[in-house]
C-alpha cells in the first residue's frame, strides 16, 4: 500500500538557496541584507528571551497589525501576518484556488466537462466550452516567467493547474492588449502572482501598468513586493483600492529579518478574513512579532541601508557592464547578469572556488544568467576581483 500521495511523490519541490557554513565565504546567493538588524531590534529580542518563552504568542499578532495599519493608512482588518510571506502565498493558493481533478491538474476535470458545482455555478444557456473554460480558470494559478520559482510549486502542492506566461524578452510586463492578442493569459484565473519588482529579473513595474492589468483581471491578484523597498515605486494603493488585489510584503530582505520569518499581506478585509480562517492559530512566532514591532520603530536606520544598497547596486551594475557583462536594469537588492563569455553555470563554480557564492537557476529562460545579491562595498569589491581573475585566466579557453 502506498503511504505517500502520488502528487507528493511526483512533486518537484522548491529548491531554496544554499546556506553553507564556509569560513570567509562571500554569500551573495539568497538576497539577504548585508546589514544587521537595528540595535533596537536586537535589544528588544534579547529582552524578550525569558520565562515568557513558555507562553503561546499572540495568535493574531494584533500589535504588529495595528502598527502596520497605521504606517500604511489602513485598518487592521486589511492585514494578515505570516511565517514569512511564503506561508501567506501558500495560504492564498489554498484559499482562492480550487484543486483540480487528480491526474492532469487544472485541465482534466474541465476537459471531461465534469460539473464541479461548488466552483462555478451553472449558468442557463451557457455553452459547454465556456463552462469548461470557467472550470479551468477556477483551478488555475497564473504567473509570469521568469518570476519567483515558488509559485508553480504552490500550484502543484495544491493540485491546481498552472498558467505560466512569458514576460517580454527584456523581462518587462506585457500590456493587457498584448496579453489579449497573444491569447495565453487567462483573465479569469483564480489566482495570479506578479512579482514586482521582478525576481530574478530585477525589473520594477510602474504602478500604472500594474493597475491596468489588475483592472482586467477577474480573479485574485497578488502583487508580491518582497523587494519593493529597493524600488522607485510601490503598488500598495492598489490593494486598498481594488477588492481582488493583495500586496505581499516581507521583513526578510529590506529589514534584515530572514531568520525571524515575518511577512504580511495587505488587502480587502474579505480576502484577509478568508486567509485568517485557514491559517495555523499561532503561525507567527513570538520573538518574530517582537522583532518586527521593534523594526517599525527604527525605520530611519533601515532607510539609510536601502540607500546604501541601491547606490552599491548601481556602482556594481556599471562596473560589470564595463567588464562586458549584460546587466538588467534592477530595482531590487540583486542584479541579474549574463557573463561576457562561458556558461553561467561554469561561472557559478569558478566564483565558488574563489569563495564567492552567487545564484544560478537551471530554468531555461534564465540559465544563461547569474543572480548576484548586492552586499556591502567590501564584498562587492571582492566579487568584482574574483570576476576579473576568472576573465583573465579563462578568456583564452572560452574565446
Ligand atoms: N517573494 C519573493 C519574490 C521572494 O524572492 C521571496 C524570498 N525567497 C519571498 C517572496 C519570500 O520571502 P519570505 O518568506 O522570507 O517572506
Amino acid at each position: 500500500m502506498k503511504l505517500v500521495r502520488p502528487l507528493v511523490e511526483r512533486l518537484h519541490a522548491y529548491i531554496p538557496g544554499e546556506q553553507p557554513k564556509i569560513k570567509g565565504l562571500i554569500k551573495l546567493n539568497t538576497n539577504e541584507n548585508p546589514y544587521p538588524p537595528s540595535p533596537k531590534v536586537l535589544k528588544a529580542v534579547k529582552a524578550a528571551v525569558d520565562g515568557r518563552l513558555r507562553l503561546y504568542p499572540d495568535p493574531t499578532a494584533q500589535a504588529l497589525r495595528e502598527k502596520l495599519a497605521q504606517i500604511h493608512g489602513c485598518k487592521t482588518e486589511n492585514i494578515i501576518i505570516g511565517n514569512g510571506s511564503d506561508e501567506l502565498l501558500a495560504l492564498a493558493t489554498r484559499a482562492f484556488v480550487e484543486p483540480a481533478d487528480r491526474g492532469l491538474p487544472g485541465r482534466s476535470a474541465a476537459v471531461r466537462g465534469e460539473p464541479r458545482g461548488s466552483i462555478v455555478p451553472f449558468v442557463p444557456g451557457e455553452s459547454a466550452a465556456a463552462r469548461m473554460a470557467a472550470l479551468r480558470s477556477g483551478a488555475t494559478v497564473q504567473y509570469f516567467t521568469p518570476s519567483y520559482s515558488l509559485y508553480p510549486v504552490l500550484a502543484d502542492i495544491h493540485g491546481a493547474g498552472r498558467n505560466p506566461v512569458p514576460l517580454k524578452p527584456d523581462f518587462s510586463l506585457p500590456s493587457v492588449f498584448e496579453l489579449r492578442r497573444d491569447g495565453r493569459w487567462d483573465f479569469h484565473a483564480a489566482l495570479t502572482f506578479i512579482t514586482t519588482p521582478n525576481a530574478p529579473g530585477g525589473r520594477g513595474y510602474p504602478t500604472a501598468e500594474l493597475e491596468s492589468l489588475c483592472r482586467a483581471q477577474k480573479g485574485v491578484v497578488i502583487l508580491d513586493e518582497a523587494y519593493v523597498d529597493f524600488a522607485d515605486e510601490n503598488a500598495l494603493e492598489l490593494a486598498l483600492k481594488y477588492p481582488h488585489v493583495i500586496v505581499s510584503r516581507t521583513f526578510s530582505k529590506a529589514y534584515s529579518l530572514c531568520f525571524q520569518r515575518i511577512g504580511y499581506f495587505v488587502g480587502h478585509p474579505e480576502l484577509i478574513a478568508a486567509l485568517d480562517r485557514i491559517r495555523d492559530s499561532y503561525n507567527v512566532n513570538g520573538l518574530g512579532q517582537v522583532a518586527a514591532l521593534a523594526t517599525l520603530d527604527a525605520l530611519p536606520y533601515y532607510r539609510a541601508n536601502f540607500r546604501r544598497i541601491v547606490a552599491e547596486r548601481e556602482r556594481v551594475a556599471r562596473e560589470l557592464t564595463i567588464i562586458g557583462f549584460r546587466v538588467f536594469p534592477g530595482q531590487t537588492n540583486f542584479l541579474l547578469v549574463r557573463p561576457p563569455v562561458g556558461a553561467a553555470k561554469d561561472w557559478l563554480g569558478k566564483l565558488r572556488e574563489r569563495k564567492v557564492l552567487v545564484r544560478w537557476f537551471s530554468d531555461p529562460d534564465v540559465n544563461d544568467y547569474l543572480r548576484i545579491t548586492v552586499g556591502r562595498e567590501v564584498e562587492m569589491k571582492a566579487m568584482l576581483r574574483a570576476v576579473r581573475s576568472i576573465l583573465n585566466r579563462h578568456v583564452p579557453r572560452w574565446a
